[in-house]
């Protein structure tokens, strides 16, 4: 089949939250649009929100008349799906069902030219599964908007057993015509972004129900020190819990309950009890206006001694600019290495963490530790995340307090816990992005920008990990693994071959 160009009109089946957002993409790009549903009125109403919202904007100046009147003529209402014979592409975006999707589509085949593609929004559901309802199963693949399309720049193209190349590059030109980042990937449980997301929830629930810290502390680590756009337990909140509980028991189910994905108690019982988040008014947080949005622990202005002597011992080239902000203590003096990074703060190590309790690293050193946390960029971040060894003195926390405060940094002292957050969430996330690498379920440049455009994390898994050294990647699965002796944190052999020194990538974000 010869790649078709995908000029002519495009239908879009189901006409809820994805499908009248798809339909406007699609018609703000030029397309006829006629838009499907099951319920005609669940249609109609679709449309005049959609008009409504439109509208709205243009009252509001931030949308232009003319262009806004044209766009919503483009998109047509059709009663039946006749009335869809002459699509040069059909998206749906129906029901989370495979027998509605494959019976849809059958139906689809009989009334379309054999010229037309398919492409289905399915979040969990296999291409390969719903394009074997297909006589010419090549003609489908996957086309996975994030909520919501409009304002979302990702779609996965997802290609199933049997989809062409045609199909997939057509699809591709068509996403990039339209403004959106398309990545491709093979029909796997979770697609790119749900699959290498999980454990940015998964860690953060994980240390809330080992009971590290309060929910708005954990979520300040990850968006404060660590520079997500969100915490994670905010962001399923707004998500909403039952929908990212569902999507993590699927990826689990469809790896066929492999421990990393193990869905959280935690998330189980606020979905139990009916606490959905944003939308029923409770999560782990509670919504209404009079109700102030609960703070972060920070450890409070130290009174005790600042440290006289500030040494920076090591290669501090992947903390660049941790290292630069230590710089400006008027105590700081380099020492250059081949050694890892580490800093004394007079008598007190002071370190990235690697998946090793700082007690553990005061046990092998002799020294007192405090361990940080890491950041996807140190200078505008407002926080540091620590934790100090049990055999400390107060006055070497004190030290360390004092140095990060004197830098302009809230501190977000946490309880002595193994890769602390963000440093162990990074591992995680990078460990699934080489997975899916290794098993050509996408390249790592599109692993990468899934994850940037997707999620909006603030820097792709891969890159930031190849910038940090894989070799303290694998570090801190190894020694978390070590230390709850869970298959969960086993690190995956693209990991062990990217740590080795022989066979480490150029970056790591190319393969
Ligand atoms: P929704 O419930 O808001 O809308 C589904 C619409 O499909 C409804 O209006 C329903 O009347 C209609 N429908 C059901 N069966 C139909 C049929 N046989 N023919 C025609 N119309 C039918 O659902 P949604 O959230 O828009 O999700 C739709 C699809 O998009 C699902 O496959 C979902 O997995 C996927 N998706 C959802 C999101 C999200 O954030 N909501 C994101 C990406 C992908």
């Amino acid at each position: 089949m010869n790649t078709p160009t995908l000029n002519g009109p495009v239908a879009v089946i189901g006409a809820g939250t994805m499908g009248i957002g798809i339909a406007q993409v699609a018609a703000a790009a030029g397309h006829p649009v006629r838009l499907f549903d099951i319920s005609a009125p669940a249609a109609q109403r679709a449309l005049d929100g959609l008009a409504q919202r439109l509208r709205q904007r243009v009252a509001a100046g931030k949308a232009d008349s003319a262009a806004t009147e044209a766009l919503l003529a483009r998109i047509r209402r059709a009663d039946s799906l006749d009335q869809l014979a002459d699509s040069a592409l059909v998206i749906e975006a129906v029901a989370e069902s495979l027998a509605v999707k494959q019976s849809l589509f059958r139906d689809l085949e009989a009334l379309c030219s054999p010229a037309a593609l398919f492409a289905s929004n399915t979040s969990s559901l296999s291409i390969t599964a719903i394009a074997g309802a297909l006589q010419h199963p090549q003609r489908m693949a996957g086309l996975h908007f994030f909520n919501p399309a409009p304002l979302m720049k990702l779609v996965e193209i997802v290609g199933g057993l049997e989809t062409s190349a045609a199909t997939l590059n057509a699809l591709r030109a068509l996403a990039d015509r339209w403004g959106k980042q398309s990545v491709q990937c093979r029909s796997t449980p979770g697609f790119i972004v749900n699959r290498v997301a999980r454990p940015f929830y998964a860690e953060t629930l994980r240390a809330l129900e080992e009971r590290v810290a309060d929910a708005a502390t954990l979520d300040a680590v990850l968006r404060d020190a660590g520079g997500f756009a969100m915490g994670p337990l905010q962001l399923t909140d707004l998500i909403g819990q039952d929908i990212n509980y569902a999507v993590t028991e699927s990826v689990f189910q469809a790896f066929f309950q492999d421990p990393r994905f193990t869905p959280s108690l935690v998330q189980q019982e606020l979905v139990a009890a009916g606490h959905l988040g944003r939308k029923s008014g409770r999560g782990f947080y509670r919504y209404g206006a009079e109700l102030p949005a609960p703070a972060a622990r920070y450890a409070p202005a130290e009174q005790g001694e600042a440290p006289q002597r500030v040494t920076l011992h090591g290669d501090w080239s992947p903390l660049a600019d941790f290292a630069e902000l230590l710089a400006r203590n008027a105590a700081a003096v380099k020492q250059p290495g081949q050694t890892s990074a580490f800093a004394t703060l007079d008598e007190v190590t002071f370190m990235l963490t690697n998946g090793k309790t700082a007690s553990q690293i005061a046990d092998e050193t002799g020294t007192p530790v405090v361990l940080f946390d890491l950041s996807a960029n140190y200078a505008p971040a407002p926080a540091v995340a620590i934790s100090c060894a049990a055999q400390n003195e107060a006055r070497h926390n004190a030290k360390a307090i004092r140095l990060l405060q004197s830098l302009g940094k809230r501190v977000i002292l946490l309880p002595d816990y193994p890769g602390l957050l963000v440093m162990r969430t990074l591992a995680m996330l990078a460990n699934e992005a080489l997975d899916v690498v290794n098993k050509g379920v996408a390249s790592a440049a599109d692993t990468d920008l899934a994850m940037l455009h997707g999620v909006n994390y603030p820097r792709g898994p891969l890159g930031w990990s190849a910038a940090l050294g894989w070799r303290h990647i694998l570090a801190t699965l190894e020694n978390l693994q070590q230390f709850y002796g869970e298959a969960r944190y086993r690190p995956m052999p693209l990991l062990r071959r990217y740590a080795a020194p022989s066979t480490a990538p150029s970056s790591g974000a190319e393969r």
